[in-house]
């Protein structure tokens, strides 16, 4: 009858942060499960999930009957989907919302969704009474090869994406591949683009591996899914445990993003790009600016763009939906990122396939130039 036993992750990756440790569980229906696995590592009084309404409806009922036969008393808290959900005031309302149902210490935030839902909700639990347990069930590829990972909890400022937030880690991440199912293809192919990102930064094997599997991964076979799942994490994992707090080497892991937030930010974070939409734009600038300075073969970076065009990717920003992009504005977003040190952006640039590093020292003119030729050009 109980199911829920019988399920076992296929992959367990380990996020080594001393007493702040925890596993991240890659498998299929690992939701029905999720009762039992989160009562055999944390000690829970009573569970509140916080999702969004289209993940509601395909898997809340799921999660909560996990919950109920692993005896977790629970309740459900369901926000408006998309990135309008991470403001003040939306968090402002969840946090009046947990608190007047009575939450305490012993408590557990479940986040039971994608990026969004996730950042509110690990912004939430590292604040509520200064701090209690939060366990992420990410439901898109997005979310399961990067977002979940690492403690990163972030609203944002009407400046910029992100710009508030802690570092806050959950205490198990549960990622269920079988949720993809019900994923819209343009959010799969978003999520790839944060996959992609990983091989490019330190493992070209893995990147080679996505020019051949890419397309099979995108069509849901499993063994695909996990391997490329699990590869992410490991190398996010490896990553967080030598810089939890991204005082040096974590920054690699925003490849493209200095560029994609700017993007993101300049359009208003509607539904016109999508996060990982804008990553495999700004991977793509930062592959060419790393290519205009000297600094990586020029073949390379073509095999990126081709790479993100095969499998349906545009490598072009789309029109901006007031008719112009206006380099300006782009220039005054990149420059409000949160690398940015004395006044200057940094940059994560490329020597190559799988070799990315930072710069601090990138040339403006450079980016602006660059940017004029691409979005006026
Ligand atoms: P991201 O992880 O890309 O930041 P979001 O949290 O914004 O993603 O989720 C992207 C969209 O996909 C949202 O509209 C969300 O409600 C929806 N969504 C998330 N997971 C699933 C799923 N497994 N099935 C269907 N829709 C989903
Ligand atoms: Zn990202």
């Amino acid at each position: 009858m109980k199911l829920s036993s019988k399920i076992e992750p296929a992959e367990q990756i380990r996020v080594s942060l001393k007493e702040r440790s925890y596993d991240i569980l890659i498998g299929s229906d690992l939701l029905d499960a999720a009762g039992t696995l989160i009562a055999k590592g944390i000690e829970t009084s009573k569970a509140y999930i916080v999702t969004d309404s289209n993940v509601s409806t395909h898997y809340a009922n799921r999660l909560i009957s996990s919950l109920n036969n692993a005896g977790i008393e629970n309740d459900i808290i369901i926000l408006e989907p998309g990135e309008k959900t991470k403001s003040f005031k939306v968090f402002e309302g969840l946090l009046n919302t947990i608190i007047e149902k009575g939450v305490e210490r012993s408590n557990t935030l479940i986040a039971l969704g994608g990026g969004v839902v996730g950042d509110i909700t690990g912004f939430a639990a590292s604040t509520i009474l200064r701090g209690i347990n939060y366990v992420q069930i990410p439901t898109t590829l997005l979310a399961q090869v990067d977002s979940s990972v690492g403690g990163k909890t972030a609203i944002n400022s009407s400046s910029g994406k992100n710009l508030i937030g802690s570092f806050y880690q959950p205490k198990l991440v549960l990622a269920d591949l079988r949720t993809l199912e019900t994923l819209p293809e343009r959010e799969l192919l978003a999520g790839y683009a944060e996959t992609v990102k990983y091989g490019l930064i330190g493992d070209s094997v893995f990147f080679s591996w996505l020019e051949k599997n890419g397309e099979n991964l995108l069509k849901g076979e499993q063994s695909y899914l996990i391997h490329a799942i699990a590869t992410s994490c490991k190398m996010k994992s490896e990553i967080v445990a030598q810089d939890e707090k991204e005082k040096g080497e974590r920054a690699l892991l925003n490849l493209g993003h200095t560029f994609a937030h700017a993007l993101e930010s300049e359009v208003g974070f509607d539904n016109h790009i999508l996060h990982g939409e804008a990553v495999a734009i700004g991977i793509c600038l930062a592959f060419n600016l790393s290519t205009n300075l000297g600094l990586c073969p020029i073949s390379d970076t073509e095999r990126v763009q081709k790479h993100f065009r095969s499998i349906g990717l545009s490598v072009e920003p789309p029109e901006h939906p007031s008719g112009e992009w206006k380099i300006d504005a782009i220039m005054k977003l990149i420059g409000l990122d949160k690398k940015v040190v004395n006044n200057h952006p940094v940059f994560i640039l490329s020597k190559g396939i799988g070799s990315s590093f930072i710069a601090d020292d990138v040339p403006l003119n450079e980016v602006r130039q660059l940017l004029e030729n691409t979005f006026l050009g």
